[in-house]
């Protein structure tokens, strides 16, 4: 098949409420081959758990700024009202490179921000089986005060509201098992779609001597 044939690789973009597990779907997105993790910059200080290039890039002030300046971001956006975070625009030069679709986990105002570039992103929205889930959730991890448990379910409800207006598709998060086969089941499907395989069929097509 020649390269003109091939649609370019896909955006995917996953949000969803703290707590809502998407860390983990994100991953059994990428247990498919043929996708690739976009690494964000933040500059909130790194977890314990964390080592730097892993989940993200560690960076300071000037120099999330200084990116900024240089317009190396996709997006970018102030989470939490707290740290920065933000997309370099190379993960998205890799993914065309290697034909890798691109997995996003940013936040609501990143998701508008790259449907806003990319009209053709798609967006997946996790949802937490309900609010009391979210809450023991946010509770069981023993990472934050109770300020900020209340501050991410206020946040939480923003988001949810949100929701219809950017995103494509929403998995409800109440057992991993069956969510991560349903966002696999999602990008399977969109690899499926009619409209990414024209090139391809039209190729088919002329090898049998039609024309489209
Ligand atoms: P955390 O600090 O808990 O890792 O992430 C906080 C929030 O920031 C999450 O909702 C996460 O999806 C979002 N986030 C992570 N990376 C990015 C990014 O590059 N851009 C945007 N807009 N949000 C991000």
């Amino acid at each position: 098949m020649s390269a003109e044939s091939q649609a370019e690789p896909m955006v995917l973009i996953v949000s969803g409420p703290s707590g809502s597990g998407k860390s983990t779907l994100v991953q059994r997105i990428l247990e498919l081959p043929g996708t690739m993790p976009s690494i964000s910059c933040t500059t909130r200080p790194r977890r314990a758990t964390e080592s730097s290039g892993k989940c993200y890039d560690f960076v300071g002030e000037a120099e999330f700024e200084a990116m900024v300046r240089r317009g190396d971001f996709l997006e970018y956006a102030r989470v939490f009202g707290k740290h920065s975070y933000g997309t370099p625009r190379k993960w998205l030069e890799k993914s065309r490179e290697t034909r890798r679709d691109l997995v996003l986990e940013i936040d609501v105002q990143g998701a508008a921000q790259v449907k806003e570039k990319l009209p053709e992103a798609v967006a997946i929205f996790i949802l937490p089986p309900s609010r009391e889930e979210l809450e023991r959730r946010l509770r069981s991890r023993g990472q934050d005060s109770e300020d900020e448990i209340r501050r991410r379910l206020g946040q939480a409800r923003d988001e949810i509201q949100a929701f219809g207006r950017y995103y494509d598709y929403c998995v409800v998060n109440d057992d991993v098992e069956r969510a991560g086969r349903e966002v696999q089941a999602i990008v399977v499907a969109l690899r499926c779609a009619s409209a990414r395989n024209r090139g391809r069929v039209q190729e088919l097509l002329a090898s049998f001597g039609g024309k489209d």
